[in-house]
């Protein structure tokens, strides 16, 4: 088959990878019929909606890597979308806190990230902090200036509609079940069986589970990490006006406990990362017996708990004692109180580990004939997600002209 005999594809996942690939699909292809297939009955409902909401500019990827690329470019492309659509987004930019000798060590490497990966940088010292963000404390900081912030919901939301005015179709309330790949795809789902000529699957929390719906055995386990968020109250919703990160030990997979002026005008702080019982595990005791079955089976949980036994006991002790979780907002910012860590939604990140304990960092696509899985799409995923669709239809369209 050549691309222009291609007459169909289905889109698996309605979060903003799967949405941003069908259109895309739609612009690439533009002779083919392109449905989504959506589990939940809205759109965006997993990591898509339950995030920080910050268009990242790219500090902290490896040089050379799909996210370093993805990152920088989608900072540009949804910044660009918002323009074009009226959505509402503020390029705030955003500091890095270094509070000690260690930090600002770190710190100066990941100045050497920006540097090789082209991101705009500046460094403050103490006082220029001070002057900077007078409620932030700690002896130097890195400001980016191209970080920004947004509602992912929303960008998806947009995209979704641009999907149906182009012709396409999406299906909610339609759990795939399994595929098979015959001279095309076949899906089957809880709305019946669907057929296409190519499938693309975007499934977040579930990816592994689709490349062993196409009868291959993932080289990873999806493990899912709740990361909680407090919401400070409307009074000390302006002790900061940009996002104040921590600078991160790079051998963890998360950011830190971060400062986040919301596009809403609220203050969130968080998110922590603990694992999660069930993949849709967003309160503490949700437990799926499956998913739990399937994590405790996995050789690779226990190596990663091996490789991190530290911020694994300081992350649960964190998450179970509000004041151990405060300490690390109070390194950089004295004046949130313990009070002030009002209720507000976790998210699950979806977090690829390899058998062996490693986290795999990097985007990752598994493909067959007629199918490509997004196997790996952590943070940021969202903002990069227009790039990671463009690069999905250039390989779509390999490894059609191959077949
Ligand atoms: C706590 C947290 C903070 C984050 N902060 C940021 C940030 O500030 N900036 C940033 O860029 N990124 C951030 N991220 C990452 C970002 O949110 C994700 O990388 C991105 O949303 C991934 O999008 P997705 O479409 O791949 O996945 P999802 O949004 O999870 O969508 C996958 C969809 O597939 C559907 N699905 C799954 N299985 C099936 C099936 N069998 N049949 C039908 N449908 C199915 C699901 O219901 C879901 O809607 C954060 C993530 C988390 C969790």
């Amino acid at each position: 088959m050549t691309e222009t005999q291609l007459q169909s594809f289905i889109v698996i996942g309605g979060g903003i990878v799967g949405l941003a690939t069908a259109r895309q699909l739609q612009h690439n292809f533009p002779a083919a019929k392109v449905t989504v297939l959506e589990k939940e009955a809205g759109l965006a409902a997993h990591q898509t909606r339950h995030n920080s909401g910050i268009i990242h500019a790219g500090v902290y990827y490896a040089p050379g890597s799909l996210k370093a690329q993805f990152c920088r470019e989608g900072n540009r492309d949804t910044k660009q979308f918002c323009r074009d659509n009226d959505i509402p987004f503020r390029e705030t930019g955003k500091l890095l806190v270094a509070t000690d000798a260690q930090d600002e060590l770190r710190m100066e490497e990941l100045l050497e990230r920006c540097r090789i990966n082209e991101i705009e940088t500046e460094v403050l010292d103490q006082q220029q902090l001070r002057e900077f963000e007078p409620n932030v404390v700690g002896v130097a900081a890195t400001w980016v200036p191209s970080s920004g912030i947004v509602d992912f919901e929303v960008i998806s939301n947009k995209l979704a509609e641009q999907v149906r005015a182009a012709g396409g179709k999406i299906e909610t309330n339609c759990r795939v079940t399994a595929i098979s790949e015959t001279t095309g795809v076949e899906v089957k789902t809880t709305k019946g069986i669907f057929s296409a000529d190519f499938v693309v699957g975007c499934a977040g929390l579930y990816s592994d589970r689709l490349v062993r719906m196409l009868g291959q055995e993932p080289t990873f386990k999806i493990l899912p990490f709740r990361g909680e968020y407090f919401q400070l109250p409307a009074e000390k919703s302006e002790i900061v006006s940009h996002p104040i990160y921590p600078i991160p030990n790079p051998e963890l997979p998360f950011l830190g406990i971060h400062l986040t002026p919301m596009i809403d005008g609220s203050l969130t702080v968080g998110p922590n990362a603990t694992l999660a019982l069930a993949r849709e595990g967003y309160s503490r005791w949700k437990i799926n017996v499956s998913d739990l079955a399937e994590m405790l089976s996995y050789s690779g949980l226990y190596k990663l708990i091996m490789k991190y036994p530290l911020p694994t006991l300081m992350e649960l002790k964190n998450s179970l004692y509000r004041p151990g979780y405060l300490k690390l907002v109070n390194r950089y910012c004295p004046a949130v109180t313990l009070d002030d860590l009002q209720p507000y939604p976790a998210g699950v990140r979806a977090q690829a580990v390899k058998p062996d304990g490693t986290t795999l960092d990097d985007f990752l696509f598994i493909e067959s004939k007629h199918a490509l899985i997004v196997g790996n799409a952590p943070s940021p995923a969202a903002t990069s997600a227009m790039p990671i669709a463009r690069h999905i239809c250039e390989k779509v369209k390999k490894l059609i002209n191959v077949s």
